[in-house]
């Protein structure tokens, strides 16, 4: 390993949305520093905390016990005004008069574009760590906190689907995923719904009301009367899982229920796949500090740990793996029938 420089203090924040794991992705980072002696200063909600000088130093000892709880020890927080220059000029000299070298941002797509505007007024290094349950990042097989979120929504459609069932009703489950339909789409799959609608097949073509319905007696027809489970992104269709189950009955009179789940699927322990994914990329984020490189995210390829340009994370697409998509929706439920072969 080349080192550039040597470098005697990081620090570390959490920024945008909560994601499991995060506070596993601190722990990480603070023993990889501590073990390449390196001091380590956290700053508290996001971007805020290094415009407001709020900050504390992080030993080992304080970041003890800490992987087995969702949301972060040292807070997190979206912070509009970090977008202005005059602010990453700010948080720019409080870096400086802390002696700060390198800067570790965990967070999503917008985190990082914050860590790459910083960049065009700060001389340290900055590596993006992906925290985001949305799971919408380029250059990494995962992001932090995605496992963890379909884990969650699975099992709340596996308890919906308990009671849709004992009654033959519709139910709308609505998930979290508003720009990408990830968590959607494997929960999806992992719990057996019999329909999605997600960000990218809206984006594609936009479902009325009557496929809908459509769908719903095609499946009645070909497996009896019985539960029919949706799993609706939030913010594809006016009003919410509420709107559309309210029409459902209006319009059609099927008995239809919304489920909301809402922040519960950034809460509870972590899955260990996201302890251990945040992890080996905290200390991927040490290990790519000590060799000089800057405005990358750590991430993860097939086991690999890898160095992705921060850039590319946001303005290359990662897309909705297709074989999900074409086994749930023409195998599993298809809209129409397959002619068979033979
Ligand atoms: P998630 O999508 O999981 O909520 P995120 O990191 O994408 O996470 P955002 O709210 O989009 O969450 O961004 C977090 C913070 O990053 C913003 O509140 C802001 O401080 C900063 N940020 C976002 N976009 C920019 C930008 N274009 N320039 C500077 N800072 C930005």
């Amino acid at each position: 390993m080349s080192e550039s420089k040597q470098i005697q203090r990081i620090g570390v924040l959490t920024s945008g949305g909560d994601a499991p794991g995060m506070n596993a992705a601190l722990r990480a980072v603070v023993l990889a520093a501590d073990h390449y002696g390196m001091e380590v200063i956290a700053f508290r909600h996001g971007y805020q905390g290094l415009l407001d000088n709020d900050h504390t130093p992080m030993k080992p000892a304080d970041v003890m016990h800490i992987l087995q709880y969702s949301g972060t020890v040292i807070k997190s927080a979206r912070c509009q005004r970090f977008k202005e220059v005059e602010a990453a000029q700010e948080a720019a000299a409080n870096l400086d008069a802390l002696n700060i070298d390198a800067l570790v941002v965990i967070g999503g797509d917008g985190s990082f574009r914050g860590a790459e505007h910083l960049s065009a007024h700060w001389g340290g290094q900055i590596i993006g760590v992906p925290g985001t349950i949305d799971n919408d990042l380029f250059g990494t097989d995962a992001t932090i906190g995605y496992a963890t979120a379909v884990h969650i929504a699975m099992d709340a459609l596996d308890k919906i689907r308990d009671t849709a069932d004992a009654m033959d009703r519709v139910f709308i489950v609505e998930v979290m995923g508003r720009y990408a339909g990830f968590i959607g789409l494997s929960s999806a799959m992992a719990a057996g719904a019999e329909r999605m609608i997600l960000p990218e097949l809206q984006k594609e073509k936009p479902l009325t009301i009557s496929t809908i319905v459509k769908h719903i007696e095609r499946t009645n027809a070909i497996r009896g009367e019985g539960s029919y489970v949706m799993v609706l992104s939030e913010h594809q269709w006016p009003g919410g899982a509420v709107a559309l189950a309210e029409q459902l009955e209006a319009e059609y009179h099927l008995p239809c229920r919304p489920c909301l789940l809402g922040h519960i699927q950034r809460g509870g322990p972590p899955s260990p796949a996201d302890r251990i994914l945040a992890s080996e990329l905290g200390v991927h984020a040490i290990e790519l500090i000590r060799e000089g490189v800057t405005k990358v995210m750590a991430g993860m390829q097939a086991g690999n740990p890898v160095a992705v340009p921060l850039r590319d994370t946001w303005e290359k697409k990662n897309p909705l793996d297709s074989n999900l998509l074409r086994i749930q929706h023409e195998i599993f439920n298809p809209v129409k029938k397959t002619p068979r072969t033979h």
